[in-house]
């Protein structure tokens, strides 16, 4: 059997000692954290992440506000409102939640975000500054898993690495993060030839491609320890799986996360220490 690492548990434990430290802000810095997150439209998986968000905020201490704008919102009316959220001296925080409709530049919007305030890691400073091994907010995702496996105790120096997937906001930075641990990284992608004889080699198999029950048995070696960024819904039963077929894989694993509870609980919580360092930067800390 493999050795669970619970993203929630973690979580849970992480937020609690957050709560206590952000308890002592207001008398130390006037007030506490304050996260604004835009939400433009109403997709149903963007309103789910940012209530969970805004709940996370709630658990900490943090202070949230969610801005909601409608879906044909234009982009200068939304760069206008970032150029407003960005001289806001009480916010510590700004994320837009993405994805964002056709007509609007991710890219512009993402790069309006004052780079103090981009509690994501997104910025093209703060991504440029990770692969210079400058210090930087961490993107949230590869942030959290770094911390599940140093909690499951796994050594990560000199192991052989594999990350299925290389968007900007998973598999490139969390690769980045497995090279700065001193693993030995392979990053894999829809045109790798011979997938599964890629990952069987892996000691960390890291899997963000976005497509249920993706990673079979065969594709995982014995005692790999195996992560799970994907969250997807199960075509069969309709719940929600993530990019590995766990039922398969866990036993040939020695650690394997869940889906859900697992890296997806790790990100929200990252975000929330994105924010408390943010304001504590702010407040020259
Ligand atoms: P993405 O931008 O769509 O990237 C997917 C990557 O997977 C691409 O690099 C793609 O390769 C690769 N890929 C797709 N099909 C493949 C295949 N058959 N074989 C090998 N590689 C394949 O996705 P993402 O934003 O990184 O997200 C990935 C998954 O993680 C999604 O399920 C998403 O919902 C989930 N996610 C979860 C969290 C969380 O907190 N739990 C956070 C972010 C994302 P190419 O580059 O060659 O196209």
């Amino acid at each position: 059997m493999s050795k669970i690492i619970s993203g929630k548990e973690l979580s849970a434990e992480l937020k609690a000692a957050m709560a206590a430290r952000v308890a002592e802000f207001p008398a130390k810095y006037g007030r506490v954290p304050h996260l604004a997150v835009i939400l433009v439209g109403d997709n149903p998986a963007s309103v789910s992440y940012v209530t969970g968000k805004a709940k996370a905020a709630a658990e900490v201490g943090i202070r949230n506000t969610t801005i909601r704008r409608p879906a044909d919102i234009s982009e200068e009316e939304l760069l206008g409102l970032i150029a407003e959220l960005n001289a806001d001296d009480e916010v510590d925080g700004i994320l837009v939640q993405l994805p964002l409709p056709k007509h609007i530049d991710e890219d512009k919007v993402i790069a309006a975000i004052d780079i103090r305030k981009d509690v994501d890691g997104f910025h093209p400073l703060n991504v440029a500054a990770l692969w210079q091994k400058q210090p930087c907010t961490l993107p949230c995702t590869p942030k959290g898993i770094m911390k599940m496996l140093e909690r499951a105790g796994v050594a990560v120096a000199g192991k052989k690495a594999v990350v299925i997937g290389r968007s900007n906001i998973v598999g490139l930075p969390v690769a980045k993060l497995l090279l700065d641990a001193n693993a030995t990284v392979t990053i894999a992608h829809s045109r790798t030839a011979d997938l599964p004889a890629v990952t069987r080699e892996a000691d960390i198999l890291v899997v963000a491609i976005g497509r249920p029950k993706f990673v079979t048995a065969d594709m995982v070696g014995d005692g790999a320890v195996v992560i799970d960024v994907g969250v997807n819904r199960d075509p069969e039963t309709g719940k929600l799986c993530g990019d590995v077929d766990f039922a398969a894989v866990e036993g040939k694993a020695s650690v394997i996360t869940p889906v859900p509870g697992g890296v997806g609980p790790m990100t929200i919580t990252c975000l929330m220490e994105n924010t408390v360092e943010c304001f504590l930067a702010k407040m020259g800390e």
